[in-house]
Order: structure tokens, then sequence, then C-alpha cells
């Protein structure tokens, strides 16, 4: 790190950390409430930027996890006279348990149905806190004991602050290590649909368990504090209007960073008291008119800064100094195949979507070393037949064989480990990230540390080895000095020598291009050509899908050609450039 640069991370956190420390000793009251809540709702709404901002499922039920992290530490700290440090490892267990069981039916559910599942059970749970007889019905249950640390008993709001704003910091911390990491790249490939993800292997269904279960226990944590800090609970906090407001916070404070939270919680708190303070005396009435006046606001800040605030806000920072991984120890790399070894076998596959039959019959077989080009015009039923081979689809009918095992019973990520690896017709990257960031998702199987792990940080040596993967593979195919770049600020061209490069972290021993050249211009083109051959003199199979002749016929071994479903051809470029059945399909054919 270069000397005199303050890095941004350690500005925010320095001017943070003695913020943090002097504020409760000189403020007055009224603001050390403020203060108070400000760390309650960054709590909440950190779970959020990861779960919605970040993962892309949109939850405005938050607040009824928070209810039952408050409910289970007042119903047994008063009732059972339990430690609130005891209620509070209750507390997180039950949420788990629920969040858990919500997690599983609600996640399955796509598009718009997923917030409004989250809705459904926001709503019931809320009932259920209001009507259940035990917790005290809508009048709540009071008398709290206040908790205590290390023998002080923290009955002010003053002293109560220091405990959460050093939770909330914990919680930011680690929620920091998490996204930098293995499983935090995985979370970040969620939003994009997970197709990529699963292709290299990661169990999305799993990652999106996890972040709602770790929003979850986030807002349980924030209802304990609460309900310790009022020494009260009724179910009123914890309605859906308090998981509108919760999602509000995530939203305005934006997903660039985990501090968005804070920004997003402080910015909507103080703004609401000040509205609160301010709309009755213009208006010569009272009534909740700053839901109306935020509902305004929301929508202009979509409009104009869909990201939220912090995008904004960290341009007045220096950017974090970027280094290359260091050098580390090499992943273990699978045994490579002989030359010659049979490789990929096709035997009879099939796929039918509906009436349409894609792909009808088709045979081949391609061995260790080999560069094979599956061509044939638009339609022709090639992605397809790369859809079957890389399990994304299940064939109708035939077998998928790859080094002497039957691969059409399995999941897209069941055929990674075995060593095939894709790139997508359409590129498939991840924008917001640096191009590092996006080819180590390729190395995912590679590593083995989990989201635990990696918010304590005890996954560095791994990571070092996955990254440094990443640097090597980025070096063999020529685009090591555009390693921190935004994946999305790159060229086309260079967007599928990205993809390429991802795809060679994961260790494969086939290759297999979707179109590889499709949109790039001539010299783009060349730098690709050139890339392969250099692949294949280091021994890689490649199955090289293309549309393009010219481009496969100096590079491939030997042609497949399909059209309308079926193989029409099947030998060396030059036999199939005078074969004339292909001539017609391609002359006379699509085009
Ligand atoms: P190619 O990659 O050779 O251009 P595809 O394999 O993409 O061809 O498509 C072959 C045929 O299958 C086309 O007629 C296409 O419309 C159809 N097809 C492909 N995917 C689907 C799908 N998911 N659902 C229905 N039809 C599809
Ligand atoms: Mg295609």
């Amino acid at each position: 790190m270069r000397r005199g640069v303050v890095t941004r991370t350690r500005l925010i956190l320095g001017v943070f950390l003695v913020f943090m420390l002097v504020a409760p000793l000189v403020l007055p009251e009224f603001q050390i409430t403020l203060l108070n809540y400000i760390g309650l709702y960054s709590i909440v709404a950190l779970g959020l930027v990861l779960l919605t901002g970040i993962g892309g499922l949109t939850s405005f039920g938050q607040a009824a996890f928070v209810g039952m992290g408050a409910y289970a530490t007042a119903y047994l700290s008063t009732v059972y006279g339990m430690s609130p440090w005891l209620t509070l490892i209750v507390g997180l267990v039950l949420t788990f348990a629920v969040s858990l069981f919500l997690g599983f039916i609600t996640l399955r559910l796509s598009g718009h149905y997923l917030p409004l599942g989250t809705i459904a059970w926001g709503i019931s749970l809320y009932y259920l806190f209001g009507n259940m007889e035990f917790l005290g019905g809508h009048n709540g249950i009071s008398s709290l004991p206040a908790i205590n640390v290390f023998g002080l008993e923290l009955d002010t709001g003053r002293e109560f602050n220091y405990l959460i704003w050093s939770l909330v910091l914990l919680a930011l911390l680690s929620m920091q290590n998490l996204l930098d990491s293995r499983s935090g790249r995985a979370i970040r490939a969620l939003k994009g649909g997970g197709l990529m993800a699963e292709s290299f292997g990661v169990d999305t269904a799993r990652m999106k368990i996890i972040i709602f279960v770790h929003a979850a226990l986030l807002a349980s944590l924030s209802g304990w504090l609460y309900a310790h800090l009022l020494r009260f609970v009724n179910p009123t906090p914890f309605s859906i209007n308090a998981g509108i407001e919760y999602l509000f916070m995530a939203v305005v404070g934006g997903a660039a960073s985990v501090w968005g939270a804070v920004v997003g919680a402080g910015i909507l708190t103080v703004l609401k008291q000040w509205l609160q303070d301010l709309l009755p005396k213009l208006l010569g009435q009272s009534g909740n008119f700053e839901m109306i006046v935020f509902g305004v606001l929301l929508v202009l800040l979509l409009q104009r800064a869909r990201e939220g605030i912090m995008p904004l806000a960290v341009r007045f920072f220096p950017a974090p100094e970027k280094l290359l991984p260091p050098l580390a120890q090499e992943l273990t790399r699978r045994a490579r195949p002989a030359a010659g070894e049979m490789l990929l076998e096709l035997k009879g596959a099939r796929k039918s979507f509906g009436g349409l039959v894609a792909v009808n019959d088709m045979s081949f077989a391609m061995s260790g070393g080999e560069i094979l080009g599956l061509i044939g015009p638009n339609g022709a039923g090639k992605s397809t037949v790369f859809n079957l081979v890389t399990g994304v689809m299940p064939v109708t009918g035939g077998e998928v064989h790859f080094r002497g095992e039957r691969i059409d019973t399995l999941s897209a990520r069941a055929i990674v480990p075995r060593g095939l690896a894709r790139t997508f017709q359409h590129v498939h990257l991840l924008p917001a990230m640096t191009v590092l960031e996006n080819v180590a998702i390729g190395a995912h199987l590679r590593g083995s540390k989990g989201v635990i792990s990696a918010a304590l940080r005890l996954d560095r040596t791994e990571e070092a080895m996955l990254l440094a993967e990443a640097a090597r593979q980025l070096a063999r195919v020529g685009l090591s000095a555009s390693v921190h770049e935004q994946a999305g600020s790159l060229a086309l061209g260079q967007q599928r020598i990205l993809e390429i490069a991802r795809a060679l972290c994961a260790d494969p021993v086939l290759l297999l291009l979707d179109e590889p050249a499709a949109g790039l211009r001539l010299q783009e083109k060349r730098a690709l050509a050139e890339l392969l051959c250099k692949l294949k003199s280091e021994g890689m199979s490649i199955l090289l899908v293309e549309h393009d002749m010219d481009f496969v016929m100096k590079l491939v071994d030997r042609l497949v050609v399909m059209d309308f479903g079926e193989k029409i051809a099947e030998g060396l470029p030059k036999e199939i450039q005078t074969n004339p059945a292909v001539l017609e399909a391609y002359l006379g054919g699509v085009k």
C-alpha cells in the first residue's frame, strides 16, 4: 500500500469510531435517542442490503423478525427471569428455525411472488404477536430487565448507545468480510439470475437461504436490543409498515457498500423526525403526512440514483488501493486426459420443446486434445446441444457421456467438477465487479470455505489461492492489464475473453465455447483465434460452437455440421468446405 494515501475503508472506519466514542458523551439526550434508533435500524437495513440490494431478493417482512427477537426476550426475561444474554441466544435460535422454514417456502417463488410472499408472512406474524394472550395482546409486555455488561447495568440511552453501535460495527465488518470472499462472490452472482453461478458449481438455492437467514438473524438481534432499550414491547413497531420503512432504508443507502445501511437508516430516521415536526406546522394539522413525502422522495431517488446514496457519497473519498493478489500456493489440478482419450460422447441425444424438435438423434464423439467445431445456421440447435452437454437442460432422449461417465442425468452444478467448463453465447458477467472477482467465480468449486469462515476472516489462505489462480488465468489469456477494472467497462471482445479465463479457472479438461466470435470486430476475432490456438497447444480440448464458418475453419481439427436439429455432416475442415449438403444449408438455408 502506498504511504500517505488513506484508503476509503480506513477513513470511513476512523471517522465512524471517533464519532461513536465521543458522541454519547457530548450530545443531548434527544440526539442520543435518535442515534440509538439509527443504530437499531442500521442492523436491520444491513440484512436487507445483503438480501435485497446484493442478492436481489426483496423482503417486506423483516419487521416480523425484529418482533421475534423482541418478543422472545420480553417473554422469557419477564416470565422466567432469564438473563437477556440467554434470551438473545434463544431468540436467535428461534429466528434461525423460523426463517429457515419461511425461506424454504418463500424463496422458491419467483418474480413478484416473492415480495408478496414476504408480505403475507410479515402480516401473519404481526397479528400473531397481537393475538397471543401470553404475549400480552395489543398491550404488549412491560418491565423488561436492563442488559448487564460486565456488571454494568445499561439503563440509560447513553450507555445503551455503546452496546448498539458496537454491535452495528461488528455486523458491518463481518458483512464486509463476507462479501469479500468466495461465498460473497457467489452471493453477488445471484442477482444475475443464477445460471452463470450454477454453471460454476454455486448452489444458488442454498446461497439464497443463507442470506435470508442471515438477514433475519440481524433483524432479530435488532429486536432484542430494541426490547431492552425501551424495556417494553408491543406489536406496533413490527407491522408491515415498519417492514416497508426498513426496505426504504436499504434502498436509499444502496448496495454499493455495507455502510449504505447506516447512511440509509440515518437519512430516513432524521428525515422522518424532521418531517414529523415540520409538516403539522405547515399543514396546520397532524397526520401521517411524512409517509406521503417519503413516498415521493423514494420515487425521485429511484429515478435519479437507482443505486442509492452511497455511490454518490463515496466519490468524495479516495478509492482503495488496488494490489495484484499476492503469490500464493497453486491450487491442485485434476489429471489431464491423455491425447486421444475419449472425452465427450453424444449417443442419439434428443431435445424437444413441445412439438419442436430442436435436437434430433445427435451422435458425435471427441477425444482429448482435440478442437471440435459444431457449426450450423442460426436455429440449427447448436446452443441446445451445448445446454444438453452442460446440464442446463435435461435430454428428452439419448445419452451424454463424459470421460466414461454418463452425465445427462446430472445437473449443471454436478457437471462442472467433472472437468467441463463453459462460456455463454450472451456474456454473463457481473458488470459492477472487477475482472479479477468475476474470473475468481470460475474457481468456486476449488475452494471450500463457507460464510462463517469468511465473516471471521479465517479464509484468507484459501482466498489468496483462489485470487492468485484468477490472476494466473487472466495472464494466460492476456488480460492482466485489466485485472482491477470493472468487468462492465470492457469491450465485448475482452468480455468474451474474460469468460474464457473464468472457465479456465474451473480447471477444465474440456472447454465449451458458445459462439465466442459473435459480435466481435475483426481484430478482436484475431486475438480470440490466437488465444484458442495457444490453449490447444497447451493441450486443452475445446468444443467450439460457431455460426461463422470462416472463423472456425482455420482453428478446428474436425467439424460437426448441424441443420434443423440434425447432424448433416462430419469431417475435416477441407472435406466440409466442399460438402454439398453443408453448402446447401449455409447458402440456400436460413441466411
Ligand atoms: P442455434 O444455437 O444453433 O442458433 P438453438 O439451439 O438456440 O440454435 O435453437 C434451436 C431451436 O430450438 C430454435 O428453433 C429455437 O427457437 C428452439 N429453442 C431453443 N431453446 C428453446 C427453448 N428454451 N424453448 C423453446 N424453444 C427453444
Ligand atoms: Mg446459439
